[in-house]
């Protein structure tokens, strides 16, 4: 099923077949309760009706309370905040309430890609493009987990042309605004606007391990990014990259790389010009590592800052349905990352539609088999749609916290 399948339109009868058989809630309610339900009680969960009707602090006392409402409101779109120190539900008209816990999350959106990708633009996403994500992804797991010693990471397709991870960590979901900021801060190495040209400063001669994992994912595609995405295949293009090139380098590097017809020959002949200046000691030591800068100002993590500091920040939920593309928000294994389509990720119809087929097949083998005596099988119905694929890689992150629990309750215990 192609994105160009599914009419908005549509959505008014679809979601609630959606809401009524497909949505994973006790999947759901178990993540947001991390092994206690008044985690789930107290967090914020906010819903966009039909004609962008926006109704903040919700909570659900349970997840029956949850599937009732969700039945009931027909939410296009559903977000998650924080766990709050009351329930939000509760809280007073005009009073502020507190955000005491909310996971690490990070939202890396295409859109912030515009400056440095050509094959599609806006919403428009491609495999070409799709590699930018890729890297991000790899990156940022890298970095959560070897530098910060996080475990539990929820990788999440918006639904769209972004990507969203959720850090559920038990340490995660405690730190605090300065430590959410010192950590972005850390992860940040794309500094400075659009405006800036040089975006990237790696200081000394001793690149950071972190930015050394980073750039061995990166020269893992940037050759086929280079050809990819054409990245001097205009004027505007070839000029944009001059300009992160400091004024005394420029000119001889500009000259010798105009002698490339491709932007892969322009790349080539780049390094070679670079490495042999390196050579003769004819570049300064603050650029030295100028073709590294180059690299990460290309294809390193653009994060939006303020979704990962802000506490009582709200974050798309997973599971959500995209109301432009019909496509369901659903979680990724990271292992599964090269092989991830988001124009192959399922929509509301094609997994409605699932059911369908689903059900006329196994009338078919029940009248070829004649066994009438055999008991059904109870099958939910999600098992019978494509969306099957991603709970399972959702169930399988909740086991993986729940060992974790388990073993930090059992050793609260003994000590
Ligand atoms: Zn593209």
């Amino acid at each position: 099923m192609t994105n160009n399948d599914f009419n908005p339109d549509n959505l008014s009868f679809l979601l609630p077949v959606y809401y009524s058989r497909l949505f994973p809630y006790s999947q759901f309610h178990k993540w947001l309760s991390y092994g206690n339900p008044s985690n789930f009680q107290k967090r914020e969960i906010s819903f966009t009706l039909l004609g962008d009707v926006y109704i903040r602090y919700q909570s659900f006392d349970d997840e029956a309370e949850f599937a009732g409402q969700l039945c009931k409101k027909i939410p296009v779109k559903i977000d998650i905040g924080a766990v709050y120190s009351t329930k939000p539900k509760q809280r007073r008209l005009n009073t502020q309430i507190t955000p005491v816990e909310k996971e690490i999350v990070f939202d890396i959106d295409m859109n912030d890609y515009d400056e440095v990708r050509n094959c599609c633009s806006g919403a428009e996403v491609c495999p070409k493009c799709w590699k930018f994500m890729v890297i991000a992804c790899r990156i940022l797991d890298g970095a959560l987990e070897e530098d910060f010693g996080f475990k539990h990471k929820l990788w999440v397709f918006s639904g769209r042309r972004g990507i969203h991870c959720w850090v559920c960590d038990k340490e995660a979901r405690k730190v605090n605004e300065e430590v959410r900021m010192a950590l972005v801060e850390y992860l940040n190495v794309i500094k400075g606007g659009v405006n800036v040209n040089k975006r990237v400063s790696l200081p000394g001669d001793k690149i950071h391990t972190s930015i050394m994992r980073a750039l061995k994912i990166i020269n893992e595609y940037f050759d086929v990014i280079v050809e990819e995405q054409d990245i001097f295949g205009s004027e505007e293009r070839f000029n944009n990259f001059l300009q992160i090139i400091d004024e005394d380098l420029r000119h001889s590097i500009k000259n010798a790389m105009k002698r490339g017809e491709t932007s892969a020959e322009k790349w080539s002949i780049f390094e070679t010009t670079f490495d042999d200046m390196l050579r003769k000691d004819a570049v300064p030591k603050h650029l030295k590592n100028l073709k590294e800068e180059i690299k990460l100002q290309y294809a390193y993590p653009r994060l939006d800052a303020n979704v990962s500091i802000g506490m009582n920040h709200l974050l798309k939920s997973p599971f959500c349905v995209h109301p432009k593309t019909g496509k369901i928000s659903i979680p990724f294994s990271i292992n599964e990352l090269n092989e991830f389509d988001p124009n192959n990720v399922c929509t509301i119809q094609g997994i409605i539609e699932d059911i369908d087929q689903y059900e006329i097949k196994s009338k078919e083998i029940k009248m070829e088999t004649e066994e009438e005596d055999a008991k059904p099988q109870k099958v939910k119905d999600y098992e019978k749609t494509s969306l099957l694929s991603a709970i399972r890689v959702f169930e399988q992150f909740l086991d993986e916290l729940d060992k974790d629990n388990r073993s930090s309750d059992q050793g609260n215990g003994v000590d």
